[in-house]
């Protein structure tokens, strides 16, 4: 029986990775330092003990309560590191060791930081955006997987489909339905998998989301009136598509 280490050690990565997407997740939001000050309980502010900061772990040893205080730890915690990790490991699966699972896994954590800050604050953070945007792009002179032209492509057709979609449900719905973070974040998405793969990113993103919407409308927990945060669909769907574009591309031509 034959064991890639590797898949053990790209899966631990993911979760100490995913621990502090959690810092970077409660903190940018609030603009505060992601590197200082030491991880901390946001109720008793007691700092958090190596031992009791283990990535997964130490959260059902703690039971989902802080050591000191007891107050409840949010169970977003565990859930974005296993996230991450388990992205991680599906990404290497496919990719490899290859300059593109090194490029992916540091796209998926920022899309997955973006995703859970919408989720939470309904704003998608520029300080990642746009930052992403421009190392996409020059990622593409490197790398022999994606060229420059498709990398630009898609950063005009992820952002422009969001772009014109926003502007026609606001004209259409006198309401904004689509914010200039969601452009932001298409175009940045678009940069890393170009121009065909932002069109599927986006077309799967639209239908969960109108899936999701349904469903929530329908179990009566949000209401019509309700915003549901399109951010994180558009990450769904860019997973999806950055993990299995190839197999849905020569589908969709099979019809
Ligand atoms: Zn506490």
């Amino acid at each position: 029986m034959y064991y890639d280490v590797n898949v053990i050690l790209i899966f631990i990565l993911g979760l100490i990775v995913g621990s502090f997407s959690n810092v970077c997740i409660y903190r940018i939001p609030k603009n505060e330092s992601i590197v200082y000050p030491a991880s901390h309980c946001p109720k008793c502010h007691s700092k958090i003990k190596p031992f009791d900061n283990i990535p997964l772990l130490s959260f059902f040893l703690l039971k989902g309560r802080c050591r000191n205080c007891k107050s409840k730890i949010s169970i977003q915690y565990p859930i974005v590191e296993l996230l991450t990790g388990l992205i991680y490991l599906i990404i290497y699966l496919i990719y490899g060791l290859s300059i593109q699972t090194l490029v992916y896994i540091i796209l998926s954590s920022a899309l997955i930081i973006i995703a859970f800050i919408d989720l939470n604050e309904e704003i998608v953070p520029d300080v990642i955006s746009l930052p992403g945007i421009v190392i996409g792009f020059a990622i593409s002179f490197f790398v022999p997987y994606i060229s420059f032209i498709n990398s630009a492509l898609g950063v005009v057709v992820g952002g422009g489909i969001i772009l014109i979609i926003g502007l026609a449900g606001s004209v259409i719905f006198k309401k904004e339905a689509m914010g200039g973070g969601d452009v932001k974040l298409a175009a940045m998405i678009g940069a890393f998998l170009g121009w065909r793969y932002i069109i599927i990113s986006l077309f799967l993103g639209f239908f969960l989301g109108a899936l999701a919407g349904i469903i929530l409308i329908m179990s009566k927990i949000k209401s019509r009136e309700d915003v549901v945060p399109f951010g994180p669909f558009i990450v769904l769907g860019s997973f999806i598509t950055l993990l299995w574009g190839e197999q849905i591309i020569s589908w969709y031509l099979g019809f």
